[in-house]
């Protein structure tokens, strides 16, 4: 299931609610517990399609009225990144929170807007068979393999081009 790019008027408090609603159940499947500090992270990354960085979301918790260390938010960002409910942006040195259920074999593609910053996630088997074969032939295994793909998402390149 790919999600895509979602449309500029989309009912994004919807988006936000079964974003969270997924990482919670992921988390007590899992028996992690998604914290207050956990849950306030991924819902200020939720707050938008484009990537934060992690300095943007300590600055967002404290207009909030929740500050909270850059320690602790880093941490909460590491746990988010490794149980996949957010990803680390290497280009954008930027998270994201996952709008997406991940399973094994797929290659994950991040599809970076390079006009509006909104970055949308598709998976192929397709690509990882095919990574993966061509790692192999120089002996190498693949890890979790990520691609980061620059581009002009759909509401972009319908839009007029600025001058
Ligand atoms: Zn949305
Ligand atoms: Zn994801
Ligand atoms: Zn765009």
């Amino acid at each position: 299931m790919n999600i895509g790019f979602p449309a500029p008027d989309h009912d994004h408090a919807r988006c936000v609610h079964d974003l969270l609603k997924r990482a919670e159940q992921a988390c007590g499947g899992r028996g992690l517990r998604l914290t207050p500090l956990r849950r306030r992270v991924l819902e200020a990354l939720a707050e938008s399609h484009a990537p934060l960085g992690a300095y943007e979301i300590v600055e967002h918790l404290a207009k909030a009225g929740e500050p909270a260390p850059p320690m602790s938010v880093y941490r909460a960002l590491e746990f988010l990144v490794a149980e996949r409910l957010a990803h680390r942006i290497e280009s954008r040195n930027a998270y994201l929170a996952c709008n997406y259920g991940h399973d094994g074999d797929e290659v994950v593609m991040f599809l970076l807007c390079e006009r509006c910053g909104t970055v949308a996630e598709v998976a192929s088997r397709a690509v990882g068979r095919d990574l993966g074969e061509a790692a192999r032939g120089v002996g190498f295994e693949t890890r979790a393999p990520v691609l980061e793909i620059s581009g002009l998402c759909a509401n972009c390149r319908k839009a007029k081009p600025r001058r």
